[in-house]
């Protein structure tokens, strides 16, 4: 078990309140970050490189559910050397409906 770091919480830059609220003209309240409660920080594990997780045999991208072919998909031995799966091209279809859909607007 690794031991935990202390870093700077990226949300608020370890000011631990929100930087969008306080940034309208003359308002001088803020808000509670809600990434890190007002901490300023987050702790977490350092990465000491990915790990494996058990039974998987490939791996596909997220947007490509239809097409589960290279380079769409790939093994889990290539995935665990570093190689990723491709996000497929919108297929023609989705383009299609989606310009039909904006003539009933
Ligand atoms: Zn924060």
């Amino acid at each position: 078990m690794n031991d935990k770091v202390r870093v700077e919480c990226p949300a608020c830059s370890a000011e631990g309140v929100s930087e969008m609220y306080d940034s309208m003209p003359d308002n001088t309240e803020s808000v509670l970050c809600c990434m890190c409660e007002g901490k300023g920080y987050w702790d977490m594990v350092p990465f000491t490189g990915i790990k494996s997780r058990p039974g998987i045999t490939s791996v596909i991208h997220g947007f490509s559910m239809r097409f589960e072919v290279p380079p769409y998909i790939v093994t889990y031995e290539e995935f665990l050397a570093g190689k990723r799966p491709m996000r497929q091209p919108e297929p023609e279809w989705v383009r299609t409906v989606g310009e039909e859909s904006k003539k009933n607007c």
